[in-house]
């Protein structure tokens, strides 16, 4: 899927005061349908917010943003959030957590079960099927996070952080896991991060945002020889 945001600015009314805040200050950008994009800044720029527009739950306060050409009026992208706090239900297994994300498509359950054990296939969890989200590393945890979003299938995978409370070494290896996911999958995602190094080393493509109001301030190609 194709997403473009023209000339869009988000802002938010501040409670006693005639002058709203401005976390987002005319943002234009495109994704292509299949491209790893990465959207970096400091902390506080706007990059959140703007994955909230992606999916509906905030509106723009002026511009428009198109998915597949079609301007979004209402609910936007299909749920595929990946968070940094994983929010797995403990009460359920890794396989039931995945399975969650196919319960909302009437799957039927036998279907359900086989899709969501090729997804833990998928990010390496084989043979973790019924462990519980606390017999699992937090690496392991992030994992199962990640094969619930692509059970849902959604449109483009959106990932918040997903990686910013892991150790370096976990998070090495899950950036490792994304890039081949996303490889196998073909999916459009769109990563944020506050790391530059994880930018450029996950995206093919990084915007580069300005601290609030958060502003495109480049958007950098980055080659496949320098993965
Ligand atoms: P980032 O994800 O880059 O850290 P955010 O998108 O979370 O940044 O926030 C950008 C700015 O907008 C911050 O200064 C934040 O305080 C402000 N902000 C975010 N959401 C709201 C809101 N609902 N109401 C008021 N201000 C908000
Ligand atoms: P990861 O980086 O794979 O998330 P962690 O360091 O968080 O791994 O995992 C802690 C331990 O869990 C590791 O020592 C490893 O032996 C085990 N582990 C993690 N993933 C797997 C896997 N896919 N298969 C077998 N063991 C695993």
């Amino acid at each position: 899927m194709k997403i473009e945001l023209l000339d869009v600015t988000k802002e938010f009314p501040v409670r006693d005061s005639g002058t709203p805040f401005t976390a987002l200050s005319g943002v234009s950008l495109s994704v292509a349908s299949g491209e790893f994009l990465t959207l970096v800044g400091p902390s506080g720029c706007g990059k959140s917010t703007l994955l909230d527009l992606l999916t509906g739950l905030a509106t723009p306060t002026r511009g428009e943003i198109r998915l597949d050409g079609v301007p979004v009026t209402g609910p936007g992208l299909d749920r595929g959030i990946v968070f940094q706090q994983y929010a797995l239900f403990p009460w359920r297994t890794a396989l039931a957590n995945v399975e969650f994300g196919l319960e909302a498509k009437a799957v039927p359950r036998r279907e359900r079960r086989e899709l969501a054990g090729h997804y833990l296939d998928l990010v390496g969890l084989t043979g973790f099927a019924e462990r519980y989200p606390h017999e699992l590393s937090g690496g392991m945890r992030q994992r199962v996070a990640i094969a619930r979003s692509l059970a849902y299938d959604p449109a483009v995978l959106l990932m918040d952080e997903p990686f910013a409370a892991l150790d370096a070494q976990t998070r090495e290896s899950l950036q490792e896991e994304l890039l081949r996911i996303w490889q196998a999958t073909g999916k459009t995602v769109v990563f944020i991060t506050h790391g530059i190094d994880e930018a450029v080393y996950l995206g093919q493509r990084v915007a580069v945002m300005t601290p609030a109001p958060g502003r495109i301030r480049e958007v950098v190609e980055v080659s496949f020889d320098s993965r």
